[in-house]
């Protein structure tokens, strides 16, 4: 599944990031481009981090719309369908502004103290 694998690589982004504090929320940015399942991928993310370090947190998904900019008449659309049409002058030389993402964009970790007062 799609989304079991989106959430997979997540993981081992907010481990590398965190080093074994406890994380209370994961925000993502995805992209409308991604046809990502929001329910599906929230599920997933669920079964994924059940009775693992990352149990409990919660996963936050920020959506990017699509924006295409057209080479030729210069405007700006966005996009509500996967098909990289100006809705001006519907022309087909556009450029993708944003909708593709995939990423963490932040991860919250438990604040019990500061991890740099720490004396080892
Ligand atoms: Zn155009």
């Amino acid at each position: 599944m799609h989304e079991l694998s989106l959430c997979s690589a997540i993981a081992d982004t907010v481990r590398e990031h965190t080093a074994g504090r406890r994380v209370e929320r994961v925000t993502l940015q995805i992209g409308y481009l991604r046809q990502v399942v929001p329910d599906t991928l929230l599920f997933c993310w669920g079964f994924i981090t059940d009775g693992t370090d990352l149990a409990g947190s919660e996963l936050v998904v920020d959506h990017i719309p699509a924006r295409i900019s057209c080479r030729a008449c210069g405007a700006t659309t966005e996009i509500d369908r996967p098909i990289l049409v100006c809705g001006s002058c519907d022309g087909t030389d556009v450029e993708l502004i944003s909708g593709d993402e995939f990423l963490v964009e932040s991860i919250d970790v438990e604040s019990v103290r500061e991890p740099t007062q720490e004396i080892h």
